[in-house]
């Protein structure tokens, strides 16, 4: 099948289905500039992402780990929402997209105005105490790192799950009864090998839903997916959202036409 014929299917897929949910990764966002994970950060690739989200990093030197969130801070400030983001907006809208669990932290799906969006990973625009478990609000990144709490002055932590560490309870379980209801899952720009959120995918296949996943490679998903769209997710979201809305505007059409 080429191109058209794959956005068409997975279109026409989205509209005949009852309960979509979107399960995103980092790059959706990767046009919005944000490096991903498993890419070349330049100044920060002499880390492993292992060596410095976690807690033990941070306990060991919060000031490096800081440093760390403090840069990914600055680009994701100034980052703004892309196609991709807006396109799922748009399926929201049309009441395809129910809602959307994201591993992201940069909070560009709320910014684009999804309304359902569920962060299994937190996000970096807040800091928390690590001792009275206060929450800040970032309006920028912090000028001075470690940054303090303001009530015990005890150190702040960026708000994000760290490798090994539990996807709090309530987030977890709104996406397992999200993924437990739905006929497909959209899946965009994950690799798929983090856990649990990789996991969710399987829990549609299993109650014999559909995949229709969009990455520019192949990921640990792409096995069960019964679309594998390969490309870049805001190219294969905008497409998918125009197809449908020239589709709902004939049926419309169409509908009037009868009328008269
Ligand atoms: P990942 O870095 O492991 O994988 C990124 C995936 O996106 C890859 O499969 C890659 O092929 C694909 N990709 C790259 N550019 C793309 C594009 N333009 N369109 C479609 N796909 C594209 O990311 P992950 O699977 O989200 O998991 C790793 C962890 O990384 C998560 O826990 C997440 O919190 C964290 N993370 C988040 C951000 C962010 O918030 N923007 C950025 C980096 C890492
Ligand atoms: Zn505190």
């Amino acid at each position: 099948m080429d191109f058209e014929g794959i956005i068409e299917k997975a279109s026409n897929l989205l509209m005949d289905s009852n309960f979509t949910i979107g399960l995103t990764g980092a790059g959706i966002s990767a046009e919005s500039g944000i490096p991903t994970f498993r890419g070349k950060n330049g100044l920060w690739s002499k880390f492993k992402v292992e060596e410095l989200a976690t807690p033990e990093a941070f306990n060991r030197n919060p000031k490096l780990v800081w440093k760390w969130y403090k840069w990914r801070m600055e680009i994701i400030f100034n980052a703004r929402p892309n196609a991709g983001h807006y396109a799922l907006v748009e399926l929201e809208r049309l009441g395809i997209l129910k809602c959307i669990v994201t591993q992201n932290v940069d909070g560009l799906h709320h910014l684009a105005g999804n309304k359902c969006v569920i962060e299994l990973h937190g996000n970096i625009r807040r800091g928390r105490c690590i001792k009275c478990n206060y929450k800040v609000i970032f309006n920028e990144p912090p000028e001075n790192i470690p940054p303090k709490c303001p009530k015990c002055f005890n150190l702040l932590r960026p708000d994000v799950v760290w490798f090994g560490e539990a996807i709090p309870k309530n987030e977890l379980e709104r996406a397992f009864n999200l993924f437990s209801k739905a006929d497909l899952a959209l899946v965009i720009g994950t690799s798929g090998i983090v856990q649990p959120a990789g996991y969710l995918p399987y829990i549609v296949k299993e109650n014999g839903g559909l995949i229709i996943e969009i990455n520019v490679e192949k990921s640990a998903i792409t096995s069960i997916a019964d679309i594998f769209i390969k490309d870049k997710a805001s190219i294969a979201l905008s497409k998918i959202v125009k197809y449908i809305k020239d589709k709902l505007t004939s049926k419309l059409y169409d509908a009037s036409e009868n009328e008269l």
